[in-house]
């Protein structure tokens, strides 16, 4: 079976959607695998028998060593570099599905000989997936030609990046296996957090974009208050879009705009400013 650039790319944006959405975000998701890790660390109840505590220390990975430290801080410790661990690897993942977002997108922007978009610097986990989205988007949708009255241009040029072995290696494997682990690293903290402490809301919701927030939901402000593709259609049509167009982009599940929309876009933006 063979899987298209776009099914990889589609898989990899639902997976970071998940990631970055309330209740589940990867921020809170890895306060809970926090907080779980440290629970671990103190499972023995009050008066539990040395040679029970012996016994979990001995089956525990820590035990197989040689020279087995039979001490509880020994095993504590070993508790604090799991935790150690665990969070530099999801940091880890973070950033290297980031950078290999940008590598696809930059990639198959050579290969269709279309521009890329440049990647916005980003700090935290949020952002740093955020971003990630972003670039798989506009990757999908734009870089990827996507024209509803010329599908053949989008097929054949969807077949060059199936094509190109380092282009699928980097959407299947660097994006795609390493998202898919994230996203299951935190999907199991999540699941395993009891009721209350799962639920609880997470930090601050990324801002939504102004212009279309308040007809879809979803939505990421990436460019001074914008989602990436209202940023991209006001900065090339010089106006904002309408209701009828985000309306018309979420069911069609592409960024076109028929001419005349357009039109009507531009003097309902002149009709705002003679009223003001
Ligand atoms: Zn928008």
């Amino acid at each position: 079976m063979t899987t298209t650039p776009t099914a990889y790319i589609g898989q990899a944006v639902a997976d970071l959607r998940w990631l970055t959405t309330v209740p589940h975000t990867i921020d809170h998701c890895v306060k809970l695998r926090a907080r779980q890790i440290a629970a671990e660390r103190t499972r023995w109840a009050y008066g539990t028998s040395p040679t029970k505590m012996a016994e979990d220390i001995t089956d525990s990975a820590w035990g197989t060593g040689q020279h087995a430290d039979p001490t509880g801080d020994g095993f504590g410790r070993r508790h604090d570099d799991d935790a150690h661990e665990t969070m530099a690897s999801i940091r880890h993942a973070a950033d290297l599905v980031r950078s290999s977002a940008i590598d696809a997108h930059h990639h198959a922007a050579r290969l269709l000989e279309v521009e890329p978009r440049a990647p916005h610097p980003s700090h935290g986990l949020m952002a740093t997936l955020n971003e990630a989205e972003v670039m798989l988007i506009v990757l999908r949708d734009r870089i990827i030609p996507n024209d509803p009255d010329d599908p053949d241009v989008r097929s054949s040029a969807i077949t060059v990046l199936a094509d190109n072995p380092h282009m699928m290696w980097l959407l299947r494997s660097a994006v795609g296996e390493t998202t898919s682990w994230l996203r299951a690293t935190c999907e199991a903290a999540f699941d395993a957090a009891s009721g209350p402490e799962r639920d609880a809301v997470p930090g601050r919701k990324p801002d939504e974009c102004k212009l279309c927030g308040a007809w879809r939901k979803g939505t990421v402000a990436t460019s001074r208050g914008r989602c990436e593709q209202c940023a991209t259609f006001q900065d090339h049509h010089k106006c904002k879009p309408t209701e009828a167009i985000v309306r018309r982009w979420e069911a069609t599940g592409t960024s076109s705009t028929p001419p005349g929309m357009i039109l009507e876009a531009k003097a309902q933006g002149r009709k705002r400013v003679r009223s003001a």
